[in-house]
């Protein structure tokens, strides 16, 4: 891929004298006509303050382009649901509960794998998406790295405890998503019960519900004595239906990965939700900045599966490496193109990093009088629970004095990428569960870059903490 001087000027809106002036600086004697190549146009793009995807849109950045699907290509899908509330209100069990049911009645030997995600078949038909993930943090940060997945929440209250502080959370992040919301009223089997005052609760978060006249679907259940579980399908489906949700099945599917980890036989694995189009045993895609073909699909029920339509989740074999929750799968149609995008995408990625990247710790300490000190880290960990486990432990320890900065966190072994971000910042890296491979290792000697290895959270923490307390110095 290459670009004249010219062209390029003209994307930016620059002056092609100024760009050939960069150039010159940079050693490089072209004139306004000749092509230059892509890292070198990237450079050229940072240089001048410029975002470098709006430059590749057109070229490369396949996320962007324009491809809405024709109304008549799109057929009614099912819709993804996410269940949350406040700890102890019965998510879990309502999930299980849910799931259990569903197998009970439809599949023979009721085995189930846990992908991340399940899919249930109603009477009618009709199917449902539920994320295995509940809690408002896994919402939110999906929704942070731009994948708004869920299509309808479930508020779980248990009708014993009534609202509390993380029902109010989750209530707050469903309106700023602005998804719509059904409302489960759970533990109606207890004599304590008291589902009116629930409904009462609700109304001072504005949210009205269709008991007291309101719009909000809501539902009496108990997840313990599968209770009113079909009244929770029905009010879901009939959710789906005010909302029409629909997508092209027919065309190259594109998906969101909703958990991914490294598994010591099958290599890295990732549970995709398709969004749109149908993946299929086969296809090239590029998932994150990584590139793969789907070596085999495995659905909610450990069964080999050949396609994958839309809110179908899918545990997908054949992945370069292991990606984040949220990353975006698309299928391309063939490996040039796929390493093409994957590297064009690391390249972003590497980039936004190191300009990314915090003060040097020498460079903090001679702040510290004016601004709170950060302890930057790298984090690696073999699951994604772990990773969210830890980034959430580290987070806590931050004082007013010093704060925790973590730079990257991710699944799978501690790679060059990695000890190039920290080297950056002289951050030391916590391998939880992994190890770095023979390229990072190199490199960390090379750059004296610091691991730590660990297989028990408090351990860690208590390392970081006393690192912490070690930056700060005698004097504060
Ligand atoms: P989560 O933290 O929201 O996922 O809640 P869990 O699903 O782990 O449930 C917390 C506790 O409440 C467990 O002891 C469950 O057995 C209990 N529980 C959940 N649903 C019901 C219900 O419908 N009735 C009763 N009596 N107990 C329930």
């Amino acid at each position: 891929d290459s670009i004249t001087v010219g062209e390029l000027a003209n994307r930016m809106s620059e002056k092609a004298a100024d760009l050939v002036k960069s150039l010159f600086k940079m050693g490089m004697m072209v004139t306004v006509n000749q092509a230059i190549d892509q890292d070198t146009a990237e450079l050229l793009v940072t240089e001048f303050g410029h975002n470098i995807k709006r430059v590749s849109e057109s070229d490369i950045d396949i996320d962007t382009a324009a491809d809405v699907d024709a109304d008549a290509t799109l057929t009614a899908r099912p819709p993804v649901v996410t269940i949350m509330g406040h700890v102890d209100h019965g998510k879990t069990s309502l999930l299980d509960a849910i799931r259990g049911e569903n197998v009970v009645s439809g599949e023979a030997g009721g085995i189930t794998q846990h992908i991340g995600a399940y899919q249930v078949k109603l009477p009618s038909g009709d199917r449902v998406t539920f994320l295995d993930t509940p809690g408002h943090e896994a919402f939110s940060e999906m929704r942070a790295r731009g994948a708004n997945v869920t299509d309808i929440v479930v508020l779980v209250v248990a009708a014993d405890d009534g609202l509390r502080p993380q029902t109010v959370e989750a209530i707050n992040h469903t309106k700023a998503a602005g998804v719509p919301m059904i409302v489960a009223i759970n533990k109606i089997d207890k004599p304590e019960a008291r589902a009116q005052r629930v409904r009462e609760e609700l109304l001072q978060h504005e949210i009205v519900v269709e008991e007291l006249g309101g719009d909000v679907q809501d539902v009496e259940v108990s997840a313990l004595q599968k209770t009113n579980l079909d009244g929770l399908l029905e009010a879901i489906a009939l959710q789906a239906e005010i909302l029409e949700l629909r997508a092209n099945p027919d065309r190259a599917a594109e998906g969101t990965v909703i958990e991914a980890k490294l598994d010591k036989g099958r290599g890295p694995l990732a549970t995709v939700l398709v969004e749109r189009g149908t993946l299929r045993v086969g296809d090239i895609f590029v998932v994150g900045a990584a590139s793969g073909r789907v070596r085999a699909m495995i659905d909610d029920h450990g069964r080999q599966v050949k396609e994958a339509g839309p809110a179908m989740p899918v545990e997908v074999l054949g992945l370069g490496a292991v990606p984040s929750a949220g990353d975006k799968l698309t299928v391309v149609e063939n490996e040039a193109r796929a390493r093409e995008v994957a590297e064009y995408r690391q390249t972003v990625l590497d980039r936004k990093r190191t300009t990314a990247a915090p003060m040097s710790l020498e460079h903090m300490f001679a702040n510290k009088a004016s601004t709170t000190i950060e302890f930057p880290l790298v984090v690696k960990a073999d699951v994604q629970g772990s990773t969210e486990a830890i980034v959430n432990a580290l987070n806590r320890l931050s004082t007013d004095e010093i704060k925790v900065r973590i730079l990257q966190s991710g699944v799978g072994a501690i790679t060059e990428s990695d000890v190039t971000l920290a080297q950056a910042s002289g951050a030391p890296i916590i391998g939880f569960n992994v190890r770095p491979n023979a390229n990072a290792r190199q490199t960390a000697e090379r750059n004296k870059v610091e691991f730590r290895y660990y297989d028990v959270i408090y351990h860690l923490t208590d390392w970081v903490k006393a690192a912490m307390g070690g930056q700060l110095g005698p004097e504060i």
